[in-house]
């Protein structure tokens, strides 16, 4: 009888093949490496936290998965495709979508509005000519909305709509284009209580379609979100991984954040 090692993908029920692998990536801007020797691999239905101290090199390793800046050394894999020297459309469009601080949505416009361009730009001329029905496209929308919880307030002008909701709209308009993995910058920075909370259970619910990265200072947040596994970045590498409890409780990570007592 043989015995089997139950791993990770056995246990959780999630597919082997990581969507996106990260191998000894290092960046250097004139000598300097923001980013040293990166290991990291995460699946297609998970949050992903990652943490670090200012500087570590959260915001470039974003930046290296959407081609924003390319890696001095190592390689960057999406669905298991070499994505280092493409360009940033291309890889947006291999379904990587970034959601940036500061919303970006059409104020004149409603929240639907909003979400209907955002579905179209990703047609292409020939869905737009022979598949979809106007109808298919407003469920799409219509569930967005939802998602969202923005049903209320789906058509009046997004301009009217708080700091928060805007977040909201701007993460729908993202998924509204399908992407396959999420990468959100500090997503509840000058947020609610409130809202902040909701927009954890929205990330939440988001990951259970999409891999989603969440780069976070705000500690009761990633508290909140926090999966199986939170990734803690320093000076440009992987300083450890694991649950919350095992992060907060490592000498390693509490050492790095002892300059920065308002982050733990
Ligand atoms: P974080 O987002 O974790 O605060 P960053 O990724 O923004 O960290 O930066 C990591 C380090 O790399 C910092 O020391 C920063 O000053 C440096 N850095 C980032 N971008 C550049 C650049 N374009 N040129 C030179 N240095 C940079
Ligand atoms: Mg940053």
């Amino acid at each position: 009888m043989t015995t089997q090692v139950p791993n990770k993908e056995t246990t959780t029920g999630k597919s082997a093949a990581p969507l996106l692998k990260i191998e000894d990536v290092t960046v250097s801007f004139d000598g300097f490496k923001a980013i040293n020797g990166l290991n990291f691999a995460m699946g297609g239905q998970e949050l992903r936290v990652i943490i670090g101290p200012n500087g570590a090199g959260k915001t470039t390793f974003l930046d290296v998965i959407t081609g924003k800046v390319q890696p001095t050394e190592g390689r960057a894999l999406f669905k298991g495709k070499d994505i280092r020297s493409m360009p940033e459309h291309a890889i947006a469009r291999l379904g990587i979508g970034r959601k940036f601080q500061t919303p970006r949505v059409y104020l004149n416009l409603t929240p639907r509005e909003n979400l209907e361009l955002s579905c179209v730009r990703t047609k292409t001329v020939w869905n737009a000519l022979f598949s979809p029905t106007p109808k298919a496209e407003a469920r799409t929308v219509g569930g967005l909305i939802e998602t969202i919880g923005l049903s209320a307030k789906a058509d009046i002008p997004a301009a009217l709509l708080s700091h928060g909701e805007k977040q909201w709209l701007e993460i729908g308009m993202l998924v509204a284009q399908s992407p396959d993995l999420l990468l959100v910058d500090e997503p509840v920075a000058g947020l609610t209580d409130e809202e902040t909370e909701r927009t954890g259970e929205l990330l939440l619910s988001l990951a259970e379609s999409h891999g989603v990265i969440v780069i976070e200072h705000d500690m009761e947040f990633v508290r909140q979100i926090a999966q199986e596994q939170v990734t803690v970045l320093h000076e440009g590498s992987v300083l450890c991984e694991g649950s919350m409890d095992d992060i907060q409780s490592d000498p390693r990570v509490i050492k790095v954040y002892l300059g920065d007592p308002d982050a733990m």
